[in-house]
């Protein structure tokens, strides 16, 4: 038999994601190859040359990836710079002609995430984001409850992504606003994102309230609390922060509940319902299965499970959250 073709990948950034998370994933895969990368660390290149058999060639930097173009290795390039950074290396690698995958958040703003969406259109080329836990089997569970409705209608949704952290040195991008730091654009989409696939429908508007007291995160929200209202009456009430931990989703209906917790771990997501049946089935690696799904699409020309559209559906949340605290108002979306 012919062996299966496996999709070249090339990571752009490689940091704490790329480095401990993705890269691994990428050796567990059965469709793709980590065969390329795109860094401004020079001192990084030896050493994921070496662990990872990576050809001169295919080693590329910021100001060269639109060379990606002529390299026939490379299929996808995965984008996992800071967030602030997505849209402009999204755009290259779609004008190079190479399918993206770009992690979450998907982009700063709904005008960014479009563009993305327009530049893998224009390219025809596919567009992933990278939000592992629709790839998760317990968490397709609960998207599934979404249309079956086991306990009848749903009431209240509680959606928690959250981690008490002590901040990070100030010229990190996580501690900076046009980077997308602070918990509403890094974590808050979890959440965001948990409370419409528990709902399986699109909220109808926004009230948030966001938290910049604590003394170390001055340009970023340290907590952001957002209710979201979707039609046929369904309430979530979702909190994020960067300094007080939480990690769940629970849904309230009409004859029963159930809930993950955690929602969005790495590892061991896992549930229960009222009437106690375990949410616990086992997935060996979410990336790996991810990047497997993504791959399995581009494969075989079928759609995708996170398009860029669902990635901007969220930042649409995330700008209306901002607007609805800076106003102090309910926000229609
Ligand atoms: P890091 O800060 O650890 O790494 C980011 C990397 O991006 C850097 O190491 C660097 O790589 C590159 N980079 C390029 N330009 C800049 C710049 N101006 N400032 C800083 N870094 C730059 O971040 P993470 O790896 O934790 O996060 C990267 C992305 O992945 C984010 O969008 C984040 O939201 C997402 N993420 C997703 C997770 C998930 O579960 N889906 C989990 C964690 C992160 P180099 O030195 O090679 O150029």
């Amino acid at each position: 038999a012919t062996p299966k073709r496996k999709l070249g990948v090339a990571l752009v950034g490689l940091g704490y994601y790329s480095r401990d998370l993705l890269a691994p994933a990428l050796q567990l895969t059965e469709h793709c190859e980590l065969r390329g990368i795109v860094t401004g660390s020079p001192e990084k290149i030896p050493v994921w040359q070496e662990k990872y058999g990576i050809k001169d060639a295919n080693v590329y930097h910021y100001g060269n990836m639109h060379r990606l173009a002529n390299n026939p290795d490379i299929d996808v390039i995965y984008i996992v710079v800071p967030t602030g950074l997505h849209m402009k290396y999204s755009v290259i690698a779609a004008n190079a002609g190479k399918h993206v995958w770009c992690e979450k958040p998907m982009a700063m703003s709904v005008q960014e995430c479009q563009t993305i969406i327009d530049a893998c259109r224009k390219n025809k080329v596919k567009l992933s984001v990278g939000y592992r836990m629709q790839h998760e089997p317990n968490t397709q569970t609960i998207m599934q409850y979404a249309q079956s409705r086991p306990y009848g209608a749903l009431q209240t949704i509680d959606a928690v992504a959250a981690y008490a952290g002590n901040g990070l040195p100030a010229d990190n991008w996580r501690m900076q606003a046009d980077m997308g730091g602070g918990a509403l654009y890094d974590m808050g989409v979890y959440a965001i994102n948990g409370a419409r696939y528990a709902a399986g429908l699109e909220p109808v508007a926004v009230t948030a309230t966001r938290d910049f007291s604590h003394p170390k995160f001055e340009e970023v929200d340290n907590t952001t609390r957002l209710t979201l209202e979707f039609p046929e009456g369904i309430i979530a009430n979702c909190r994020t922060s960067v300094v007080e931990s939480g990690n769940r989703l629970r849904v309230n209906c009409a004859d029963g509940w159930y809930r993950l917790a955690p929602m969005q771990s790495y590892n061991g997501v896992q549930g229960e319902t009222s009437d106690g049946k375990k949410l616990d089935k086992f997935i060996a690696n979410q990336q790996a299965a991810q990047m497997d799904n993504d791959a399995q699409a581009i494969l075989n020309g079928t759609a995708v499970k996170v398009p860029g559209e669902e990635g901007m559906r969220d930042i649409a949340i995330v700008r209306a959250a901002i607007e609805s605290d800076k106003k102090g108002e309910r926000i229609v979306l």
